[in-house]
C-alpha cells in the first residue's frame, strides 16, 4: 500500500485489493509483495484468474 503512487490499494476483510480503474500498472506493488501475490493482469496464472472479477466487483460495491 505505501509504494503505490496513486494509492489505489485497499484492505478488504480477508484481501487486499488493486482499483483497476485508478492502477497505472507501474508495477511497484509487484516488484515488493512478500509473498508474490500481485502480477500484471495478463500475467494472472490461470488458477487464479478468479480474482480478476473478484477484485473488480470489490470496487464496484463500494
Ligand atoms: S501497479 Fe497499480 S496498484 Fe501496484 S503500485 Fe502501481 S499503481 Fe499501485
Amino acid at each position: 500500500m505505501e509504494v503505490c503512487p496513486v494509492d489505489c490499494i485497499e484492505e478488504g476483510k480477508d484481501m487486499f485489493y488493486i482499483d483497476p480503474d485508478i492502477c497505472i500498472d507501474c508495477g511497484a506493488c509487484e516488484a515488493v509483495c512478500p509473498v508474490e501475490a500481485i502480477y500484471m493482469e495478463d500475467e494472472v496464472p490461470a488458477e487464479e484468474n478468479e480474482y480478476i472479477a473478484l477484485n473488480r466487483k470489490f470496487f464496484e460495491e463500494k
